[in-house]
């Protein structure tokens, strides 16, 4: 079997090659290394957008379910309310 409790990850910051005891995992699952970390790099641009989008995308499709659903019980209600006002229909026509 070969030795596999060195797991190397790749840095955000330098793209290097690093021991996963060496570097950082920061907020978005980025691996960043001690050398990065040192010099203020803290996560990068792209993952920082990448979770904005999501998340405001999340919100925007929950918006869009309760407006759905919104209109979805004004209709049925309307829908009920006309079964229930309208004299009942002609059922014999002779
Ligand atoms: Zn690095």
């Amino acid at each position: 079997m070969p030795e596999t409790s060195i797991r190397l990850k790749v840095c955000s910051g330098c793209k290097k090659e690093i021991p996963r005891q060496d570097c950082h995992r920061n907020r978005y699952g980025e691996y960043i290394c001690r050398a990065c970390q040192a010099a203020g790099f803290k996560f990068t641009w792209r993952h920082l957008l990448a979770q904005h989008f999501k998340t405001g995308f999340r919100k925007y499709v929950l918006w869009v379910a309760y407006l759905v659903l919104g209109i979805l019980a004004v209709a049925v209600f309307f829908i009920v309310l006309d079964r229930f006002s309208s004299a009942p229909a002609p059922t014999e026509q002779q």
